[in-house]
């Protein structure tokens, strides 16, 4: 069995989310319901990359109850939603994969997930540009290496009259 590593679960209620989420953190949150066998049915799991608390304020009404847990960044709080997104195969309240935090360029850690790759096309479009850019390198460290041994050619017609034997 998975588990979201979390704790939990309280009333989604902004008084009681003050009372547990008591720092502004980074860190991830399951929305959700108790059945009446006592399990937490996971509705949809998320995270924050800087605030928990503010974050979860947002999603009063959203679902009855929470979870959640506090990360030490936005990148190991990105990284435990992907999991949490996998190991619970995509709650349904998750309509797509957890996305980077804004400008990060790491995947998810979740092996054999392609969902965060880049799309195709712009895949192609940076292979492209990163082979462009180690041409025009090596082109320039070329011309670089080669101008000790370039020889001045004067331009043609400037020698005089050609020897004759
Ligand atoms: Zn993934």
């Amino acid at each position: 069995m998975p588990s979201l590593g979390m704790t939990g679960p309280f009333a989604l209620t902004g008084e009681v989310i003050c009372a547990f989420v008591t720092k502004r953190s980074p860190g991830n949150y399951a929305l959700g319901y108790t059945n009446k066998d006592g399990c937490f049915c996971i509705q949809r799991v998320g995270r924050s990359d800087d605030d928990v608390n503010g974050r979860l304020q947002q999603c009063i009404g959203e679902s009855k109850q929470f979870k959640f847990s506090f990360a030490a960044s936005a990148k190991e709080a990105f990284e435990k939603e992907c999991r949490n997104y996998h190991d619970f195969n995509k709650p349904t309240g998750n309509k797509i994969h957890p996305e980077r935090p804004e400008g990060a360029e790491y995947n998810c850690p979740v092996e054999d997930c392609q969902e965060l790759k880049l799309f195709p096309v712009l895949q192609r479009v940076r292979d492209y540009e990163s082979l462009k850019n180690a041409g025009e390198r090596i082109a320039t460290d070329v011309a670089a290496e080669a101008r000790p041994f370039l020889v001045d050619v004067p331009p043609q017609g400037s020698q005089g009259s050609p020897d004759r034997h």
